[in-house]
């Protein structure tokens, strides 16, 4: 044989040998997360018999209607100043009932020029505590060129000042972490959607300092991040806190290794690349593009859908939740009290009855802060996603409802 057969032959065999090594890694790999997945099946429902994760029963609501806060402090949290904390106390000097991390406000502001108060939900964005609470609001600016700024978010940060009196319902929602538990849990959040995440996070650390928390936190730049000084406290006092930041378009001022940890989008490559098989639970707040692309990835690479948790900030259908059938196509929705009648096509019957010039309220456009609720005169509703929201009997709300035979609503 020839030096160059030799040659030849030798790096064969090594190509054959690091295949054979690669195939039997990712077959061991795959047996693995077989295993897991079996387990995790299995976790799941031990767990919801236990009442560890996440289904612990929702309290009773702190309080009834509206109550009075005093904003007692105010404060910029990212260094582009488009993201304000409002400090706020009961205005009766009375202590506050907990809540669950994660939960959020429901606030009722008179605005100049409206008519009615203008309903919107701010997430509670640290953990809980006797005296006072805590919201953190990013400005909205105008949706397209000619179209107003955001009302509320931008009334908070022009008008709302130290001293100022606000109108509060009771914290509420079913996206919490339970904080008794030591499960490891995975955190992600995208843009101002940190606000709910934050509050589990300090929550869960401060309930129990050595739970093992993940935490993917994405925004564009270093102006954009919020909580940064608290983030990186966190980090550095709890070694189980697994901090990872995500900057998808860095400044040549953002450094990497000191202010962000990756280059990039967090999305499901970046999970699946940084997590261990563990059967977490997630958590998940951002934008919608983010929320479509990681909810469904977190599905499809083995993880029950029990254990994904999410909200979105604004209307957001996520392709696990449009399970509901499309039915109900041109069925007539009649609103007695506008004396309009419209045929169903697609969308919520909020947009719908908008489209239709009925004046309907709407807040959060999402299920949770119960002002588009309009009484069911005849017929019966679905809903796309269930609402955070009570619905009390024969009344539906239309931001999440469409119609499942005729209606007839009050409005
Ligand atoms: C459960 C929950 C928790 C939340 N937590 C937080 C939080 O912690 N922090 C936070 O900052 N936000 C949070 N939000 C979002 C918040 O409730 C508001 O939705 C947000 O502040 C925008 O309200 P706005 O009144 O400022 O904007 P809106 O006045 O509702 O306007 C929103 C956008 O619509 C555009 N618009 C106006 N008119 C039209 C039109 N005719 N056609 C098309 N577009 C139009 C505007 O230009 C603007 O860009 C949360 C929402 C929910 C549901």
């Amino acid at each position: 044989m020839t030096a160059q057969g030799l040659l030849l032959l030798i790096l064969l065999v090594i190509l054959v040998q690091l295949l054979v090594y690669a195939g039997v890694g990712m077959f061991r790999h795959w047996l693995a997360y077989q295993a897991l997945k079996d387990r995790v099946g299995e976790a799941a429902d031990d767990m919801a018999v236990a009442g560890t994760e996440p289904e612990a029963p929702l309290p009773g609501l702190a309080w009834e209607g509206w109550r009075d806060f005093r904003v007692t402090r105010r404060e910029a949290e990212d260094a582009a100043g488009n993201v304000c904390s409002f400090y706020l106390a009961p205005a009766d000097g009375k202590l506050l009932p907990g809540y669950l991390p994660g939960q959020f406000l429901t606030f009722g502001l008179d605005l100049p020029g409206q008519p009615k108060p203008l309903v919107r939900c701010y997430s509670l964005s640290d953990q809980a505590a006797p005296d006072h609470c805590r919201v953190s609001i990013k400005r909205v600016p105008p949706a397209a060129p000619g179209l107003p700024p955001g009302r509320s978010s931008n009334h908070f940060h022009d008008h709302v000042r130290v001293g100022d009196i606000l109108s509060v319902k009771a914290p509420g929602g079913h996206f919490f972490l339970d904080v008794t538990s030591d499960a490891p849990v995975v955190l992600v959040a995208g843009g101002i959607g940190i606000t709910p995440i934050y509050s589990m996070l300090a929550a869960a650390l401060a309930a129990r300092p050595g739970r093992e928390v993940w935490c993917f936190y994405g925004v564009r730049d270093g102006a954009e991040a919020v909580f940064r000084d608290a983030l990186a406290g966190l980090a550095a006092r709890h070694p189980g806190l697994h901090l990872h930041q995500c900057y998808s378009r860095p400044r040549p001022e953002d450094v990497q290794g000191r202010d962000y940890r990756h280059a990039g989008r967090v999305d499901i490559e970046r999970l699946r690349l940084e997590l261990p098989l563990k059967p977490f639970h997630f958590y998940v707040c951002g934008p919608t593009p983010m929320m479509e692309m990681l909810v469904p990835g977190l599905e499809e690479w083995g993880v029950p859908p029990a254990r994904i948790h999410y909200e979105a900030f604004g209307p957001a259908t996520l392709s696990r939740r449009a399970a509901v059938p499309e039915t109900g196509l041109g069925l007539a929705v009649t609103f007695t009290q506008s004396g309009v009648r419209a045929d169903w096509q697609a969308g919520s019957l909020l947009e719908l009855a908008e489209a239709s010039g009925v004046k309907v309220e709407s807040g959060c456009r999402s299920g949770c802060c119960g002002a588009c609720q309009t009484a069911i005169v005849s017929g019966e509703v679905i809903y796309e996603q269930h609402p955070e929201y009570e619905v009390e009997p024969g009344n539906c709300l239309l931001c999440l409802a469409r119609p499942r035979t005729e209606l007839v609503l009050a409005a």
